[in-house]
């Protein structure tokens, strides 16, 4: 089996190391013997590639990178909203969910105009709102997820439903518990970490969306020995601060 993974503006938006979340995908593909073919969607790539894509792939992104990436991002608003609307997985994080969503108010107050596939809308508040910074743990179904947040950003959900209850953290806002959205079988979420290597169920339930939409049936994985990847969860599980 194959899989084609493309990257939002990969020189733009990853933060906090959010490319690990593409080593992750690689791995655990190659593991299995699923050939991976990562390529960049960015100012140079053609709707034709993108349509090739089986998972996108959005980091973070300060402020600044945002507001460069944003025009271009937007002239490709309908073809990735096709490829999510017949099934195809993504997994956004932090500064890229923002520019999915209606809009987000940059810290300096320019309204950058989203892509409107999740609804919902984001605001940086300025610099005297203090910015959500620190481990995260959420509830995800009847599982747990861990990440790290860094964001001055809050988003409000409209008619969307959250990825994440809020355990600890601020996730969405820091005021009603939710953590990220779900669109079709996209994630939006506000964690980084990288977000990937210590939530393997997640990968996993990328990998396998993509697979099962690429070929039209229900996908087994093979199991993995997880054991260190579950370790760090736990880890981050338990963590104090
Ligand atoms: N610039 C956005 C914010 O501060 C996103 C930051 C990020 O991706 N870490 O909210």
């Amino acid at each position: 089996m194959k899989l084609t993974i493309g990257w939002l503006y990969p020189e733009l938006m990853s933060t906090y190391g959010d490319r690990g979340n593409i080593f992750v995908l690689i791995k655990r593909c190659e593991w299995r013997k699923i050939m991976v073919r990562i390529i960049p969607v960015d100012f140079r790539t053609t709707d034709k590639e993108i349509e090739s894509c089986d998972l996108i792939f959005g980091g973070g992104a300060q402020d600044r990178q945002q507001g460069l990436a944003i025009d271009n991002l937007l002239k490709k608003g309908s073809t990735l909203k096709k490829l999510f609307d017949r099934g195809v997985p993504g997994l956004f994080v932090c500064g890229a969910p923002q520019l999915l969503g209606h809009y987000y108010m940059t810290g300096d107050g320019k309204k950058l105009i989203g892509l409107g596939i999740f609804d919902m809308e984001s605001k940086h508040f300025g610099k005297d709102k203090p910015r959500c910074i620190g481990n995260t743990v959420y509830r995800w179904n009847d599982k747990t997820v861990v990440g790290f947040e860094n964001h001055g950003g809050r988003t409000y959900l409209a008619n969307v439903k959250p990825f994440a209850t809020v355990v600890k953290g601020c996730g969405n806002n820091g005021e009603d518990k939710t953590e990220g959205a779900v669109y079709k079988n996209c994630i939006a979420t506000y964690s980084h970490g990288p977000f990937l290597p210590k939530n393997p169920h997640v990968a996993d339930w990328l990998i396998a969306k993509a697979l099962e939409v690429k070929y039209g049936k229900k996908i087994e994985l093979a199991p993995l020995d997880d054991s260190l990847e579950w370790q760090a969860h736990e880890f981050m599980l338990h963590k104090k601060s």
